[in-house]
């Protein structure tokens, strides 16, 4: 039929939707290209939790405008959170006429039909859903993760935290059947997948919009207890829902890493109050000792947000403070970047782009630390690593990670690939450990 490219932007969830388009898009006779231009589809899967993301998705969009006059063939589509948001995806067909088809986040399944109605002669489909529909278990996914994969536990989020758009181009919480996810984490393991991530907004309100459905720890258990040596992790996890029933789950499963990503977002409470977290600074730091006391060697990662409005100097040391005294693992790091419509982009006291970039300077290099001196304390260890690609910086050294998520690069035979190895670690670096295999 004939060729396609899917460029993604923003988080694992969306990574994972373009593993369905690309199933989509095989089932109807097309194969993968890597550059647009060779390309008989294009599709632009969007993300608009930061500005920066929606200016990279519009640039690109916009470069293709030459290519669409020379190939008028070329079917153009933008789908994702972008074209979700209210009114957006008809700006976007104005500011970008040529594009062929905008579909949005509910909506996702049909796209094979808009592509068929677009080939069938119609000038442009432009398809978006007010509202969530049931989930379908009917489309499959391509995966392109190697042993590695992702399955989707969950859609959407009830939290509203103050500056994030998803409940609003995600919709409220649905949960897929405990039935249906064990069965599609078995078919995949049978495949050779040995390490799977659990994906929802929240995880940890699994379950709770279905009767008759475990919750989250129970269907953490029951996936850990698949047979085979497998390795499970989960994200994202809300500090005031994850509780001693999951971390006791951890301590029992060999097939789940020890490893948590817990969004802390401010290290001051009053922030935290105003970013409507619904946790405390003092509630999350219990959490984090909670965790340690049950499972002292769990890997904790998180995201950090600096510059929300009202972020006063002293609410900044508190996060610094945080970040010091938990010690992450490593963390994602953000400038906050008002969305429209959320509840923040309209509060006073937003903060000047020069303070935002001063705190992230600050926080990115005490935590470039710690990371460091973590990775420096594993030197001399021997580690499990899932061996899971060739080194490309390196040859004849592979690459896999650690039950804490840490990127390793040993010397390996390909014939490890897919294989759990021993590794000693030699040497440490902020992005990655090297070692050899004992
Ligand atoms: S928990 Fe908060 S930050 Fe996470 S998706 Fe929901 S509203 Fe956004």
């Amino acid at each position: 039929m004939g060729t396609y490219k899917i460029v993604t932007y923003g988080c694992q969830m969306n990574v994972h939707e373009s593993e369905k388009l690309a199933a989509i898009l095989k089932g109807q006779g097309y194969s993968p290209v890597d550059r647009a231009e060779e390309a008989d589809v294009v599709v632009f899967n969007t993300c608009c939790v930061r500005e920066n993301a929606e200016r990279r998705a519009e640039g690109n969009i916009g470069a293709l405008k030459n290519l669409k006059a020379e190939r008028p063939d070329l079917i153009l589509a933008v789908c994702g959170c972008m074209t979700q948001q209210k009114g957006r995806a008809e700006a976007l067909l104005k500011k970008f006429p040529f594009v062929d088809i905008v579909f949005g986040t509910y909506n996702i399944d049909e796209f094979g039909l808009y592509l068929q109605r677009r080939r069938g002669g119609e000038k442009k489909v432009l398809q978006l859903w007010e509202k969530e529909g049931p989930i379908d278990e009917s489309v499959g996914y391509d995966r392109s993760g190697g042993v590695h994969a992702y399955v989707n536990i969950m859609y959407g989020c009830n939290n509203f935290c103050s500056y994030c758009i998803v409940p609003y181009v995600r919709g409220r919480e649905r949960s897929r059947k405990s039935v249906d996810i064990l069965r599609e984490v078995k078919a995949l393991l049978d495949g050779g997948i040995r390490e799977i991530t659990l994906l929802g907004q929240n995880v940890n309100s699994y379950g709770q919009d279905l009767t008759g459905e475990p919750e989250f720890p129970e269907l953490l258990e029951q996936v850990g207890d698949l047979p085979g040596k497998f390795r499970v992790r989960f994200m994202t996890s809300h500090p005031k829902d994850l509780n001693e029933r999951v971390v006791r789950v951890l301590a029992k499963s060999p097939n789940l890493c020890n490893s948590i990503h817990l969004p802390v977002q401010s290290g001051s409470s009053e922030i935290l109050r105003r970013m409507n977290r619904r946790y405390t600074a003092e509630d999350y730091l219990a959490k984090v000792d909670m965790i340690r006391s049950a499972l002292p060697e769990c890997a904790l990662t998180t995201d950090i947000m600096v510059g929300f409005p009202g972020e006063r100097e002293e609410d900044f040391a508190d996060t610094l403070k945080l970040v010091e005294r938990v010690r992450f693992d490593s963390a994602f790091t953000f400038v906050y970047s008002p969305r429209k419509g959320t509840p923040a982009a309209g509060m006073p006291d937003q903060i000047p782009p020069a303070v935002k970039k001063r705190r992230i300077t600050e926080l990115v290099a005490l935590q470039n630390r710690i990371s460091e001196q973590k990775a420096a304390a594993l030197i001399g260890q021997t580690v499990e690593v899932l061996a899971d690609g060739e080194d490309l910086k390196k040859k004849g050294f592979l690459c896999g990670r650690t039950e804490g998520g840490r990127l390793v690069s040993f010397r390996g035979d390909p014939a490890l690939l897919g294989q759990f190895v021993s590794v000693r670690i030699q040497a440490a670096g902020l992005s990655a450990l090297r070692g050899e295999v004992v």
